[in-house]
């Protein structure tokens, strides 16, 4: 593992035939951190993945791994591992022999291949499978094998492409953990495609946001959930409800309103004027419908869905748009139609 194991792009272009699939991008990753690379269906997040990997070139742009340029390098001339969805384990070989190929392409000795991959499996916690096929493990301990075949290499960069795909919800969980815990034991430099932002969230020091090949935001998790910078960021993390209105300024303070109705108390730089704004669903809350204050607006509930640990409802305004908004508290679901007040946590508003 060399010691920088940064990745760098710089205009980078990606065309099949025609088409730009990757359109100019630029972005660093620095060594040792786990950067998502998110983005809908099609966004042209695996083929930027596999540009990493020499798997695809690129049509035009630099690549840089660990300083040196790569951009026309192929994949067995860079130093990359690649964790596929599919885990492509051999079925045939046990779970030694699978984490031994990984280290096919070096001219290493018996001994020493065998003390590496049985070190790359203690390091996944599999040392006592390592007699076993694929098919007699799990999902989440195959993709365990994996991981183990792209670290015993020493790769100065660990690619996953949708490495949880295959496991269900509960496992998910656990193994994006693991992914996690294991990329930061051995400190190597980590890229993962995900279209799942909740994974993204929970597994990465930077995320690169992408829409139709280009790269609509880049920052950390927390950075992005509460400052996006377009509608796209907005809307694509955490769910969000878009309005316009106008930041006014009321008796004491400035306020954002839509006609009439005051829906929060507006403490930023923006200046006086027309705006659109983002709601988080869990920034609307219910207010006392006896004693309503002057920063709340009545609604109307259309819609509830009780999910146990919260309760999604849609709402209806007066002046026409509806919210989604989702009720944390223990309280009883309300009914369709019930007629309500609601008051918003300015902290969950972005203003684009
Ligand atoms: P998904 O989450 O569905 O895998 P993605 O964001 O990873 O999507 P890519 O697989 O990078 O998207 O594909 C981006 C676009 O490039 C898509 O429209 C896809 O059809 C197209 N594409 C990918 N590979 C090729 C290819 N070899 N030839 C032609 N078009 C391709």
């Amino acid at each position: 593992m060399s010691q920088d194991s940064s990745v760098i792009f710089k205009n980078v272009v990606k065309a099949f035939n025609d088409t730009h699939v990757v359109k100019s991008i630029n972005f660093q990753v620095d060594s040792g951190k786990l950067v998502t690379l998110l983005g809908p269906s099609g966004c042209g997040k695996t083929t930027t993945l596999r540009m990493i990997a020499g798997l695809e070139l690129p049509t035009s742009g630099e690549i840089y791994i660990s300083g040196k340029e790569v951009s026309k390098v192929s994949a067995s001339g860079r130093n990359v591992g690649m964790v596929f969805q599919s885990y492509a384990l051999f079925p045939h070989m046990t779970v030694l022999q699978n984490v031994c190929y990984g280290l096919s392409n070096q001219k290493s000795k018996k001994e020493e291949m065998f003390e590496k991959a049985e070190k790359a499996l203690a390091t996944v916690g599999l040392s006592h499978f390592k007699e076993r096929y694929p098919s007699e493990l799990s999902g989440g301990q195959q993709q365990r094998v994996a991981i183990a075949r792209s670290i015993v290499i020493q790769p100065d960069v660990l690619l996953f492409d949708e490495p949880l795909s295959n496991l269900d919800a509960k496992l998910r969980r656990q193994v994006r953990q693991d992914i996690r815990d294991l990329q930061q034991e051995i400190g190597v430099t980590a890229i993962y495609v995900t279209h799942d932002q909740e994974e993204a969230l929970a597994i990465s020091d930077d995320i690169i946001v992408m829409n139709d090949g280009e790269i609509s935001q880049i920052g950390s998790p927390n950075n992005l959930y509460k400052h996006p910078e377009n509608t796209f960021v907005a809307q694509f993390i955490g769910d969000a409800n878009k309005l316009t209105g106008n930041i006014v300024d009321n008796a004491e303070n400035r306020v954002f309103k839509i006609n009439e109705h005051c829906l929060f108390t507006y403490q930023g730089d923006k200046t006086v004027g027309k705006y659109d704004v983002f709601i988080r669903p869990n920034a609307l809350k219910f207010v006392n419908s006896e004693s309503p204050s002057d920063i709340s607006f009545p609604a109307k509930i259309k819609k509830s869905i009780y999910l146990g640990s919260h309760t999604e409802y849609q709402l209806v305004t007066p002046w026409g748009d509806s919210l989604f908004m989702i009720d944390y508290s223990f309280d009883e679901p309300l009914a369709n139609q019930t007629k309500i007040f609601i008051s918003i946590d300015a902290r969950g508003v972005s203003i684009v």
